[in-house]
């Protein structure tokens, strides 16, 4: 293992999310939205997270810009980044199959929406977030470089901190006591603790 191989397989797997996306994508486009909580603070979430897990590593992988921060490498660390980012990878694929196109990149209702609480639905509300933990944890694990590596982690959470609340909200305004009692026999991205 060397950094080099490291850095492929940190862009291996952003290409792979990439594609696993665009199926999901194309279905969601064909199912109407009836109702939208996107806004301004959406959009910018949204910006921020693709900063973090896109933007920051691309720039580290093509240019010098981000060298003063790196540190040397260890490829365990690097060995571990691949079995995350494998879990990471599952969890997209089990999710985007049983969200099937309940599916949204924000805060979507869609028309004949289905609250889905089985397969990976049935332990943790928010599993395809879990997959972004995931993918982030990877990044920094992938690449030896301070801000490169974490900016995966800062970027996501600022994300998932500035939305699962609203989505909740949404939820049960949507499906009201069906989802209050998915959310007591559930935790949010860690089974039994959070
Ligand atoms: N938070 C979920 C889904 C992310 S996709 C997860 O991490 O797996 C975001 C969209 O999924 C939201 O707009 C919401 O409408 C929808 N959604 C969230 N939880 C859902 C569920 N249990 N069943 C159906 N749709 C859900």
């Amino acid at each position: 293992m060397t950094v080099t191989i490291s850095k492929i397989v940190w862009l291996a797997f952003a290409i792979v999310w990439f594609l696993m996306r665009m199926r999901p994508r194309r279905h969601a486009r064909e199912t109407p939205v009836r109702y939208s909580a996107r806004d301004g603070r959406e959009f910018a979430l949204l910006g921020a997270s693709l900063t973090g897990l896109g933007i920051v590593p691309c720039v580290y992988l093509t240019t010098h810009f981000f060298r003063f921060a790196d540190y040397p490498f260890i490829p365990a660390l690097s060995y571990l980044g691949i079995a995350v980012d494998l879990a990471s990878a599952w969890l997209f694929y089990r999710t985007h199959r049983e969200l099937g196109r309940n599916w949204s990149v924000s805060l979507d209702l869609r028309e004949r929406h289905i609250l889905v609480t089985t397969g990976v639905y049935a332990t943790i509300r928010h599993p395809m977030y879990a997959g972004f933990w995931l993918m982030a944890l990877a990044q920094a694990l992938l690449l030896p470089n301070w801000i490169a590596g974490p900016a995966g982690l800062v970027g996501f959470g600022l994300l998932f901190f500035g939305r699962v609340g609203r989505e909740e909200e949404m939820m049960i305004a949507a499906f009201g006591d069906e989802y209050r009692a998915y959310m007591r026999r559930t935790t949010r991205v860690v089974p039994k603790l959070y």
